[in-house]
Protein backbone atom coordinates (compact mmCIF):
# COMPACT_ATOMS: atom_id res chain seq x y z
CA UNK A 1 0.00 0.00 0.00
CA UNK A 2 1.30 3.53 -0.74
CA UNK A 3 2.38 5.37 2.50
CA UNK A 4 -0.62 6.74 4.50
CA UNK A 5 -1.28 10.69 4.51
CA UNK A 6 0.95 12.83 5.78
CA UNK A 7 0.44 16.98 5.21
CA UNK A 8 -0.39 19.53 7.22
CA UNK A 9 -3.49 20.39 5.27
CA UNK A 10 -7.18 18.55 4.96
CA UNK A 11 -6.62 15.52 3.15
CA UNK A 12 -9.26 15.19 -0.11
CA UNK A 13 -11.43 12.34 0.05
CA UNK A 14 -13.55 11.86 -2.88
CA UNK A 15 -16.43 8.42 -3.13
CA UNK A 16 -17.00 7.53 -6.59
CA UNK A 17 -19.97 5.03 -7.75
CA UNK A 18 -19.53 2.41 -10.51
CA UNK A 19 -21.85 -0.40 -10.92
CA UNK A 20 -23.68 -1.30 -8.29
CA UNK A 21 -26.83 -0.48 -5.66
CA UNK A 22 -25.80 3.16 -3.83
CA UNK A 23 -26.07 0.74 -0.81
CA UNK A 24 -22.27 1.19 0.41
CA UNK A 25 -22.25 4.74 -0.12
CA UNK A 26 -25.62 4.52 2.28
CA UNK A 27 -23.65 2.71 4.56
CA UNK A 28 -20.99 5.97 4.80
CA UNK A 29 -24.08 8.49 4.53
CA UNK A 30 -25.54 6.56 7.88
CA UNK A 31 -22.70 7.08 9.91
CA UNK A 32 -24.90 10.30 10.48
CA UNK A 33 -22.68 12.25 13.44
CA UNK A 34 -19.39 10.61 12.82
CA UNK A 35 -19.70 11.55 9.11
CA UNK A 36 -20.21 15.17 10.13
CA UNK A 37 -17.51 14.93 12.27
CA UNK A 38 -15.52 13.21 9.95
CA UNK A 39 -16.43 15.79 7.02
CA UNK A 40 -14.37 18.63 9.31
CA UNK A 41 -11.36 16.56 9.50
CA UNK A 42 -11.02 16.44 5.64
CA UNK A 43 -12.14 17.97 2.27
CA UNK A 44 -14.92 15.57 1.11
CA UNK A 45 -14.62 17.13 -2.69
CA UNK A 46 -16.67 14.26 -4.75
CA UNK A 47 -19.67 12.24 -2.67
CA UNK A 48 -22.50 12.67 -5.28
CA UNK A 49 -25.24 11.07 -3.24
CA UNK A 50 -24.27 13.37 -0.51
CA UNK A 51 -23.40 16.64 -2.23
CA UNK A 52 -20.67 17.52 -3.29
CA UNK A 53 -19.96 17.19 -7.44
CA UNK A 54 -16.33 17.15 -8.14
CA UNK A 55 -14.87 13.63 -10.19
CA UNK A 56 -11.56 15.40 -11.67
CA UNK A 57 -9.91 16.87 -8.67
CA UNK A 58 -6.79 15.17 -7.61
CA UNK A 59 -7.58 13.64 -4.39
CA UNK A 60 -5.47 11.68 -1.59
CA UNK A 61 -7.96 9.12 -0.91
CA UNK A 62 -10.93 7.81 -3.06
CA UNK A 63 -13.31 5.19 -2.05
CA UNK A 64 -14.58 3.35 -5.47
CA UNK A 65 -17.73 1.37 -4.62
CA UNK A 66 -19.84 -0.96 -8.07
CA UNK A 67 -17.75 -3.28 -10.73
CA UNK A 68 -17.02 -1.83 -13.92
CA UNK A 69 -19.46 -3.60 -16.01
CA UNK A 70 -19.62 -0.90 -18.93
CA UNK A 71 -16.73 0.62 -21.50
CA UNK A 72 -17.67 4.00 -19.77
CA UNK A 73 -16.72 2.35 -16.30
CA UNK A 74 -13.57 1.11 -17.34
CA UNK A 75 -12.19 4.63 -19.10
CA UNK A 76 -13.84 5.95 -16.03
CA UNK A 77 -11.59 3.99 -13.55
CA UNK A 78 -8.31 5.03 -14.93
CA UNK A 79 -9.00 8.35 -14.64
CA UNK A 80 -9.87 8.33 -10.96
CA UNK A 81 -6.74 5.95 -10.37
CA UNK A 82 -4.66 8.38 -12.15
CA UNK A 83 -6.06 11.20 -9.91
CA UNK A 84 -5.97 9.58 -6.63
CA UNK A 85 -3.45 8.67 -4.17
CA UNK A 86 -5.02 5.74 -2.25
CA UNK A 87 -7.64 4.13 -4.11
CA UNK A 88 -9.80 2.18 -1.42
CA UNK A 89 -12.76 -0.54 -3.14
CA UNK A 90 -15.42 -0.80 -0.75
CA UNK A 91 -17.91 -3.61 -0.99
CA UNK A 92 -18.72 -7.20 -3.06
CA UNK A 93 -19.44 -5.27 -5.89
CA UNK A 94 -15.80 -3.20 -6.32
CA UNK A 95 -14.05 -6.44 -4.83
CA UNK A 96 -15.52 -9.61 -6.65
CA UNK A 97 -17.64 -7.98 -8.92
CA UNK A 98 -20.97 -8.04 -7.04
CA UNK A 99 -24.18 -9.76 -7.89
CA UNK A 100 -24.25 -8.42 -11.94
CA UNK A 101 -20.86 -10.56 -11.97
CA UNK A 102 -23.73 -13.96 -11.85
CA UNK A 103 -23.72 -12.73 -15.49
CA UNK A 104 -19.81 -13.58 -16.03
CA UNK A 105 -19.84 -16.27 -18.41
CA UNK A 106 -22.98 -16.88 -19.45
CA UNK A 107 -23.85 -13.18 -21.34
CA UNK A 108 -25.89 -13.78 -24.31
CA UNK A 109 -26.78 -10.25 -26.21
CA UNK A 110 -29.48 -11.58 -27.37
CA UNK A 111 -30.93 -11.18 -24.12
CA UNK A 112 -30.36 -7.33 -24.06
CA UNK A 113 -32.76 -7.67 -26.97
CA UNK A 114 -35.12 -9.57 -25.32
CA UNK A 115 -35.72 -7.45 -22.24
CA UNK A 116 -35.07 -3.85 -23.80
CA UNK A 117 -37.23 -2.40 -26.20
CA UNK A 118 -34.44 -0.15 -26.66
CA UNK A 119 -31.33 -2.34 -26.94
CA UNK A 120 -29.09 0.14 -28.67
CA UNK A 121 -29.01 2.30 -25.46
CA UNK A 122 -27.27 -0.58 -23.81
CA UNK A 123 -23.61 -0.53 -23.41
CA UNK A 124 -22.49 -3.63 -21.26
CA UNK A 125 -18.96 -5.24 -21.18
CA UNK A 126 -19.64 -9.20 -21.18
CA UNK A 127 -18.17 -9.19 -17.51
CA UNK A 128 -18.50 -7.60 -14.68
CA UNK A 129 -15.16 -7.29 -12.90
CA UNK A 130 -13.80 -5.72 -9.25
CA UNK A 131 -11.75 -2.78 -9.46
CA UNK A 132 -8.47 -4.60 -8.86
CA UNK A 133 -8.75 -6.35 -12.24
CA UNK A 134 -7.89 -2.78 -14.18
CA UNK A 135 -6.06 -0.82 -11.44
CA UNK A 136 -3.94 -0.87 -8.56
CA UNK A 137 -6.29 -1.44 -5.48
CA UNK A 138 -4.53 0.03 -2.45
CA UNK A 139 -7.05 -1.66 0.42
CA UNK A 140 -10.44 -3.64 0.07
CA UNK A 141 -13.18 -3.53 1.83
CA UNK A 142 -15.89 -6.46 1.43
CA UNK A 143 -19.52 -6.93 1.97
CA UNK A 144 -22.48 -6.21 0.96
CA UNK A 145 -23.09 -3.26 2.04
CA UNK A 146 -19.58 -2.48 3.63
CA UNK A 147 -20.15 -1.85 7.34
CA UNK A 148 -20.00 2.20 7.89
CA UNK A 149 -18.04 2.09 11.16
CA UNK A 150 -15.56 -0.42 9.30
CA UNK A 151 -14.91 2.27 6.80
CA UNK A 152 -14.94 5.59 9.55
CA UNK A 153 -11.84 3.15 11.16
CA UNK A 154 -10.04 3.21 7.51
CA UNK A 155 -10.77 6.64 7.06
CA UNK A 156 -9.07 7.15 10.76
CA UNK A 157 -6.28 4.88 9.81
CA UNK A 158 -5.19 6.59 7.20
CA UNK A 159 -5.45 10.16 9.04
CA UNK A 160 -3.35 9.07 12.00
CA UNK A 161 -0.67 7.50 9.76
CA UNK A 162 -0.85 4.04 10.15
CA UNK A 163 -2.22 1.18 7.02
CA UNK A 164 -5.53 0.17 7.42
CA UNK A 165 -6.21 -3.09 9.70
CA UNK A 166 -7.05 -5.72 7.10
CA UNK A 167 -9.22 -8.40 9.27
CA UNK A 168 -9.73 -11.82 6.99
CA UNK A 169 -10.22 -14.14 9.35
CA UNK A 170 -13.74 -15.92 9.77
CA UNK A 171 -17.23 -15.16 10.62
CA UNK A 172 -17.41 -17.95 13.10
CA UNK A 173 -14.75 -16.73 15.05
CA UNK A 174 -16.84 -13.46 15.60
CA UNK A 175 -19.59 -15.44 16.42
CA UNK A 176 -18.15 -17.41 19.31
CA UNK A 177 -16.76 -14.52 20.45
CA UNK A 178 -20.37 -13.45 20.73
CA UNK A 179 -21.73 -16.24 22.21
CA UNK A 180 -24.54 -16.80 19.77
CA UNK A 181 -25.59 -20.22 19.38
CA UNK A 182 -24.47 -22.18 15.91
CA UNK A 183 -27.37 -22.37 13.42
CA UNK A 184 -25.57 -25.18 11.69
CA UNK A 185 -25.11 -27.12 14.74
CA UNK A 186 -28.30 -26.58 16.85
CA UNK A 187 -30.70 -26.36 13.94
CA UNK A 188 -28.76 -28.01 11.01
CA UNK A 189 -29.14 -24.82 8.77
CA UNK A 190 -26.10 -24.70 6.56
CA UNK A 191 -24.35 -21.46 7.17
CA UNK A 192 -21.50 -20.03 4.93
CA UNK A 193 -20.07 -18.70 8.23
CA UNK A 194 -16.90 -20.81 8.32
CA UNK A 195 -15.49 -19.60 5.03
CA UNK A 196 -16.50 -15.85 4.91
CA UNK A 197 -14.42 -12.45 6.12
CA UNK A 198 -15.27 -11.29 9.43
CA UNK A 199 -16.18 -7.69 9.88
CA UNK A 200 -20.09 -7.96 10.07
CA UNK A 201 -19.91 -9.02 14.26
CA UNK A 202 -21.93 -12.00 12.74
CA UNK A 203 -24.96 -10.14 12.25
CA UNK A 204 -27.37 -12.89 10.58
CA UNK A 205 -26.39 -15.71 13.33
CA UNK A 206 -26.82 -12.68 16.24
CA UNK A 207 -30.49 -13.10 14.55
CA UNK A 208 -30.59 -16.44 14.31
CA UNK A 209 -30.34 -17.15 10.80
CA UNK A 210 -27.09 -18.51 8.69
CA UNK A 211 -24.09 -16.44 7.15
CA UNK A 212 -24.93 -16.20 3.19
CA UNK A 213 -21.35 -15.05 2.49
CA UNK A 214 -21.60 -11.44 1.67
CA UNK A 215 -18.53 -10.60 2.89
CA UNK A 216 -16.48 -12.76 0.42
CA UNK A 217 -13.98 -15.49 1.30
CA UNK A 218 -12.11 -15.58 4.74
CA UNK A 219 -8.09 -16.19 4.52
CA UNK A 220 -7.96 -20.15 4.39
CA UNK A 221 -11.19 -20.49 3.85
CA UNK A 222 -11.78 -24.75 3.61
CA UNK A 223 -14.47 -24.64 1.25
CA UNK A 224 -14.00 -28.24 0.77
CA UNK A 225 -14.93 -29.49 3.57
CA UNK A 226 -17.89 -26.69 4.16
CA UNK A 227 -18.63 -28.30 0.45
CA UNK A 228 -18.98 -31.67 2.34
CA UNK A 229 -20.81 -30.77 5.57
CA UNK A 230 -23.33 -29.03 3.52
CA UNK A 231 -23.66 -32.39 1.39
CA UNK A 232 -24.16 -34.33 4.64
CA UNK A 233 -27.01 -31.70 5.77
CA UNK A 234 -28.85 -32.68 2.44
CA UNK A 235 -28.36 -30.12 -0.03
CA UNK A 236 -27.94 -31.05 -3.40
CA UNK A 237 -24.97 -29.97 -5.82
CA UNK A 238 -26.51 -27.71 -7.25
CA UNK A 239 -28.21 -25.79 -3.80
CA UNK A 240 -24.10 -26.55 -3.03
CA UNK A 241 -23.26 -24.65 -5.83
CA UNK A 242 -25.69 -22.13 -5.25
CA UNK A 243 -24.37 -21.08 -1.81
CA UNK A 244 -20.64 -20.34 -3.06
CA UNK A 245 -22.31 -18.68 -6.73
CA UNK A 246 -24.28 -15.56 -5.10
CA UNK A 247 -23.31 -12.03 -3.85
CA UNK A 248 -19.42 -12.51 -4.47
CA UNK A 249 -20.14 -14.89 -6.98
CA UNK A 250 -16.75 -14.18 -8.70
CA UNK A 251 -14.11 -14.17 -6.11
CA UNK A 252 -11.52 -16.68 -6.80
CA UNK A 253 -12.01 -19.10 -4.02
CA UNK A 254 -15.69 -19.28 -4.16
CA UNK A 255 -15.69 -20.10 -7.74
CA UNK A 256 -13.08 -22.26 -7.63
CA UNK A 257 -15.35 -24.32 -5.15
CA UNK A 258 -18.60 -23.75 -7.03
CA UNK A 259 -16.28 -25.33 -10.51
CA UNK A 260 -14.86 -28.28 -7.94
CA UNK A 261 -18.47 -29.05 -6.80
CA UNK A 262 -19.70 -29.21 -10.80
CA UNK A 263 -16.68 -30.93 -12.12
CA UNK A 264 -17.31 -33.74 -9.43
CA UNK A 265 -21.02 -33.90 -10.10
CA UNK A 266 -20.11 -33.95 -14.04
CA UNK A 267 -22.46 -30.74 -14.49
S1 LIG B 1 -21.71 -4.32 -2.50
FE1 LIG B 1 -23.92 -4.64 -2.21
S2 LIG B 1 -24.64 -2.82 -1.10
FE2 LIG B 1 -22.60 -2.34 -1.96
S3 LIG B 1 -23.07 -1.37 -3.91
FE3 LIG B 1 -22.75 -3.55 -4.34
S4 LIG B 1 -24.81 -4.45 -4.25
FE4 LIG B 1 -24.93 -2.45 -3.29
S1 LIG C 1 -23.69 -19.95 13.09
FE1 LIG C 1 -22.44 -19.92 11.27
S2 LIG C 1 -20.95 -18.29 11.70
FE2 LIG C 1 -21.83 -18.90 13.65
S3 LIG C 1 -20.43 -20.47 14.43
FE3 LIG C 1 -22.09 -21.51 13.34
S4 LIG C 1 -21.27 -21.85 11.30
FE4 LIG C 1 -20.01 -20.26 12.26
S1 LIG D 1 -23.30 -12.91 8.69
FE1 LIG D 1 -22.56 -13.32 6.61
S2 LIG D 1 -24.23 -12.72 5.25
FE2 LIG D 1 -24.68 -11.86 7.27
S3 LIG D 1 -23.84 -9.77 7.17
FE3 LIG D 1 -22.24 -11.10 8.01
S4 LIG D 1 -21.01 -11.77 6.26
FE4 LIG D 1 -22.93 -10.95 5.46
Amino acid sequence: MNAPIEHSGKPRVAVHKFSSCDGCQLAFLNLGEDLLTLAGRVDLVHFAEAGPLDPVTDVDVAFVEGSVSTPEDLERIRHVRAHSRLLIAIGACATSGGIQGLRNGVFDAQWVTQIYSHPEAIASLERSTPIASHVKVDFELWGCPVSGPQMLAVVNSLLLGVAPRDNADKVCTECKRQGYPCVMVTRGIACMGPVTRAGCGALCPSLGRDCYGCYGPAENANTGALAAQFARQGLSPQAVVQRFQSINSQAPVFLAAADKIRIQNHD
